[in-house]
């Protein structure tokens, strides 16, 4: 099990794509089961006894012509996380780094989360039938804690914010052996989970890409990762022509990368007093803040900030015209799309994918009675 290159920096891991180019069809994909297993050339795990899996991965990209029509964007799509094991596309990660992790022998992980990560990683520890210690800021949403505290995992909950929830995981490490910390972008894995969203985006428009797929960022894991599927995708000729521009949206609670971008800096710095309703997004400085900067530069891409209040009336909005209740940091997508729309940098004709993240029913207090 490595964790980060020996100069601190995240590691990304890579593929033989001449040997899956030469091996591998779209076709016989195509024929395998719907889970995100189905591109296992693509992922890290060698021996499919150690995958770790409750069935996640081909949530469904539905189309939103109300809400499309009320943005101004004809062919509005969203790839809907909600639907997945735990309610977050944070099961990626999950399933893949710890499958990924029992493989190379690992017993017992330890991470801090915002939550959703934390209820994810725990689960899918549950079910390798591994330990797990999970720290998170004591204002994560409160479902969270119930997820990690009914599978049985240990839980810390942290006065401050997820950097202190990592000091604190980093402290117990130092004193108890046998933990792997499996922090995001402190091991190379979580990365190819999430990975998957992009390459079932591609999958599911026939192998054509969008114009625009716009992902509400915290850590980064999820857009670097989708940049990633889609280089490797365009490695292997399986599909052309320019990328997807990628958004990184954020909150103007907490908005480290949109500053950095609107600058032209390489990388971010520490966001104070970060707060926001979007709180799987609440990231001050993430590790890998120069890889989404680097992913939205080479794509043509931006990144935005919204504030809570635009967040929370897209939530409800999504809700009244599509009939989907989806989660604050998803419902930041669609403040940023009326944003880009107005700046003329969305077109009106050009396809766009939002990625919600997920379920709005792990949120219910976003909504007022
Ligand atoms: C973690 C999380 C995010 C942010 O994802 P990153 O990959 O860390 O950028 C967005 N939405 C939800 C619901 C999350 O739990």
């Amino acid at each position: 099990m490595i964790g980060v290159c020996s100069c601190g920096s995240p590691l990304l891991a890579r593929y033989e794509l001449d040997e899956v180019r030469a091996g591998l069809s779209k076709g016989e994909v195509a024929g395998r089961a719907p889970d995100l297993w189905r591109y296992h050339e693509l992922l890290p795990v060698r021996d499919v006894a150690n995958v770790v899996s409750l069935g996640e991965g081909m949530t469904p990209l539905v189309g939103l012509p109300r809400y499309g029509r009320e943005l101004g964007v004809d062919r509005l799509l969203m790839k809907d996380e909600g639907l997945i094991p735990t309610g977050t596309f944070k099961a990626r990660g999950a399933a893949v780094g710890v499958s990924r992790a029992r493989e190379v022998g690992v017993q017992k992980i330890a991470m801090p989360t915002n939550g959703n990560a934390g209820s994810a990683w725990a689960t899918y520890a549950a079910r390798a039938g591994m330990e797990a210690l999970i720290a998170m800021p004591i204002a994560a949403p409160e479902i969270c804690r119930r997820e990690v505290s009914v599978v049985g995992a240990e839980l810390h909950l942290i006065d401050g914010l997820i950097g202190d929830a990592g000091a604190f995981v980093r402290e117990q490490l130092a004193t108890r052996g046998g933990y792997q910390d499996v922090s995001t972008l402190k091991e190379p894995y979580r990365i190819e989970g999430k990975k998957t969203m992009g390459l079932e985006i591609a999958e599911q428009l026939g192998w054509k890409l969008p114009d625009v797929i716009l992902y509400p960022t915290g850590g980064g894991v999820g857009i670097i990762g989708i940049w990633k599927a889609l280089n490797e995708l365009a490695e292997l000729v399986w599909v052309d022509g320019p990328l997807p521009r990628l958004v990184a949206v954020q909150s103007t609670g907490c908005a480290p990368i949109v500053k950095a971008w609107e600058k032209g800096a390489p990388e971010s710095e520490p966001w104070p007093d970060a707060q926001t309703v979007a709180f799987g997004i609440t990231v001050p400085k993430a590790l890998g803040d120069f890889l989404v900067l680097q992913a939205i530069a080479e794509t043509g891409g931006c990144a935005v900030a919204v504030d809570d209040a635009d967040i929370l009336a897209a939530q409800r909005r999504c809700a009244e015209l599509e009939g989907a209740f989806i989660c604050p940091e998803g419902a930041a997508n669609f403040a940023a799309i009326a944003q880009l729309r107005e700046f003329g940098w969305i077109k009106q004709s050009d396809q766009v994918v939002a990625l919600n993240t997920g379920t709005g029913l792990k949120y219910p207090e976003t909504v007022p009675l």
